[in-house]
Formats: C-alpha cells, structure tokens, sequence
C-alpha cells in the first residue's frame, strides 16, 4: 500500500517511520510511506501555508492552494488513493474504519494546522474526515500516525503471528483475554495454572472466557451490539444463574436490610 502524508511538519514522521512494526512494513515491502511537505507546493518566496480567516477572528487557516497542489500530486503517484483528512470533527476512528482504510490501494493522509484547513478544500479535494477522538490537538500528524498505525498493522503479512490481528480486541466484537509471561510468579502473583498446561483447547476456552468477562465488566456496550454464539450466550446463562443465586441467598439471610431496596 502506498501512502503519502501532507504536513508542514515532515520531520515529525521520521521516528514513526522508523520503528517498530511501521519500519518493518516499510522493510518488508508491504507499505510505501512518502512524506509531503506542504511548504513545497506553495507558490509565493516566503513558503505561506495559512492566511487570516475572512469574517475575522482569531487563528489562522491553512491556505487551499498547496493544499490542492500537494493533493493533486500525492493522487498522481498514488493509483486509487483515498484522501483523508484528520479532524476533530470527522468519523470517529474504529478499528472497523481501520479494516476499511486497510482494504484501500492507497492512502492520502491531510495533517491540518492552525484553526484547520479552508473548507473548499474539504469540499473537493477530501474522501473522509477521520477524528482519532473527542478532544482538540493542535496539529494533525499525531492523529495521522495513530490512524496509520492502527491501519498498518492490519495489512496481509505485516504481523508476525498469522492471527494475532484477528485476535486483538475489537477485531471480533470482543476485549483481548488479558496475558502473562516470565516468571511464573511475580509479586507474589501465579500464573493462571492453565495457561502452563499445555492443552491447547483448554487454553483456548480460558481465553475465550476471560475475553468474554473483560468485555462484560468492561465495555458491556460491546455484547449488546455483537451477535454472541451459543458457547458465549451459555456461558453468560451461566453467570447469571450464578449472580441470581447469590442475590437470593442474600436476600433470605437479610430480609431487612436488602429485600425491596435497589
Ligand atoms: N478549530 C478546529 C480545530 C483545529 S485543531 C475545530 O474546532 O474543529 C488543528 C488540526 O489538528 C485540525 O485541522 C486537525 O487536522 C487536527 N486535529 C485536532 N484534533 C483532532 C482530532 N481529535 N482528530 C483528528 N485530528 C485532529
């Protein structure tokens, strides 16, 4: 996948560029990062990327012409490129979104500054406007790398494990199990006794559990809107005949203090 960011800050995504699984994406071939600096497509001596906005106000806004020019170019070197743009008021980032940038040929990503960038070019030069969250940054590029991370890791082959991305929370409706390396005792913590079992079932049914419990205690919006399968809607039966056993032996020995009170 190609893909090229705009900014006026390039040096910003050196470091990103060069570690980690985004490095190893770029070794291995399966991501072409070109980093465009925004001042380059400017026309005028002084390299002016923003301008004061018309209706007055504070801030400043960022110029539509390099703008224009730099996405123009980015296109051309990029074959079905989709252009998006980091904004606090863009579709919120998911890793649904990010499954949906990962299925792209290519890439633009639009790093604005200042106040943001003038409208016209939203309008024209723009596929999505994509928000990494509810609050305000004062520049694009880290929006950008975590929206690219989040894509990258995706791509066919960039992860070691085969399946470790499907695995990942979210990727199936579902939080990660949570997970344990050396030693097997730590702070006076063990290990849970299956994960050192070695029966591959049994430990796949412990994960599966556990996923399903984060989940629930966590982010119990995530069940409501997943289709659970038989094993997972027994297993919550279960639970809560459990929770309703306890509420009924607590209700018997306290009629008083618990019976009829929320
Ligand atoms: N005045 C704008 C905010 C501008 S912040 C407003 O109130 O909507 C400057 C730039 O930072 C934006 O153009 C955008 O590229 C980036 N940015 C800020 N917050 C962001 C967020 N939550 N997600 C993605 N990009 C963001």
């Amino acid at each position: 996948m190609q893909i090229a960011v705009l900014t006026i800050f390039p040096n910003m995504f050196d470091l990103f560029w060069d570690h980690g699984i985004v490095r190893r994406a770029i070794a291995g071939g399966h991501i072409r990062p070109d980093t465009l600096d925004i001042r380059a497509f400017t026309a005028d001596r002084h390299h002016v990327t923003d301008d004061r906005p018309y209706g007055g106000g504070c801030g400043m806004v960022m110029k539509p012409e390099p703008l224009a020019r730099a996405i123009d170019v980015s296109r051309d070197r990029i074959d079905g490129a989709v252009t998006v743009l980091m904004s606090p008021q863009g579709v919120k980032l998911s890793q649904q979104t990010a499954e949906e940038l990962a299925r792209r040929r290519g890439l633009i990503f639009i790093c604005g500054r200042y106040e943001g960038v003038d409208a016209r070019i939203v309008g024209r030069h723009v596929d999505y406007e994509l928000s990494i969250g509810d609050y305000v940054l004062s520049g694009g590029e880290l929006a950008a790398m975590v929206a690219m991370d989040a894509v990258i890791r995706l791509l066919p082959g960039v992860l070691g494990g085969a399946e470790s991305a499907a695995r990942d929370s979210f990727s199936d409706g579902l939080l990660e199990h949570e997970h344990y390396t050396r030693p097997r005792e730590f702070e006076a913590q063990t290990v849970p006794e299956v994960l050192l079992s070695g029966n591959h079932e049994a430990i796949a049914r412990w994960r599966h559990r556990m996923s399903l419990i984060e989940t629930l205690l966590r982010r119990p919006d995530l069940l409501e809107h997943r289709r659970l399968d038989d094993r997972e809607r027994q297993i919550l039966r279960q639970w809560l005949q459990t929770l309703e056993r306890i509420l009924r032996h607590q209700a018997a020995h306290r009629p008083d203090s618990l019976s009829g009170r929320q």
